[in-house]
């Protein structure tokens, strides 16, 4: 995890880079703006998981431009529950949330995901919905009296996601 360094740290270079690949994905150098008060921690429920993952230390990771540290297999960017809490707290409008959404983009570029996200993009891809249905869920709708789900317009669908999926191929 990045840490503010000490005296007897070696210097870090930032890698400008990452930051710069970072911020065209984002539209905006939003982390730069990030003074590391920590209030996003606070409300955050993923640091309830364990101790690794920290939305403060994400920025500052972002700060120095160490895409090594968060760019890799089983990265902490996963336990993120894109609840917005964070969005919510920050007082210099960082958006934290938008800045791991983005790193998780640059993950899934690299064609890097845990296997719940491989099997979420799968199901998507056949059925244009990010879970499967089951009569139950109609049941359950039935219940606060809502309409059984219609079918996701595939074609539609596969219009929108195909020149993403191409431009991967080409890659
Ligand atoms: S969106 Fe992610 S980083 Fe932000 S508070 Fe929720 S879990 Fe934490
Ligand atoms: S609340 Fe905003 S400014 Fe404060 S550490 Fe988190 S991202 Fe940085």
């Amino acid at each position: 995890m990045a840490k503010t360094p000490g005296k007897n740290d070696k210097p870090v270079r930032v890698n400008f880079d990452f930051r710069r690949e970072l911020a065209e994905k984002i539209e905006g150098n939003l982390a730069g703006f990030c003074y590391q008060c920590g209030a996003c921690v606070g409300d955050c429920p993923a640091t309830t998981y364990g101790s690794t993952f920290n939305p403060r230390e994400i920025m500052l990771q972002v700060l120095y431009g160490l895409g090594e540290e968060l760019l890799v297999e089983d990265s902490v960017l996963w336990q993120c529950t894109n609840c917005y809490n964070c969005h919510e707290r920050c007082p210099q409008e960082v958006k934290p949330v938008e800045v791991i959404i983005s790193l998780k983009n640059m993950l899934a570029d690299h064609g890097i995901y845990p296997d719940p996200v491989s099997k979420v993009i799968e199901t998507f891809e056949e059925t244009g919905r990010t879970t499967p249905l089951s009569p139950a869920t109609d049941r359950q709708r039935a219940k606060y009296g809502l309409p059984p789900l219609t079918p996701v317009p595939m074609e539609e669908i596969k219009l929108l996601i195909e020149p993403a999926s191409e431009e991967g191929d080409q890659a």
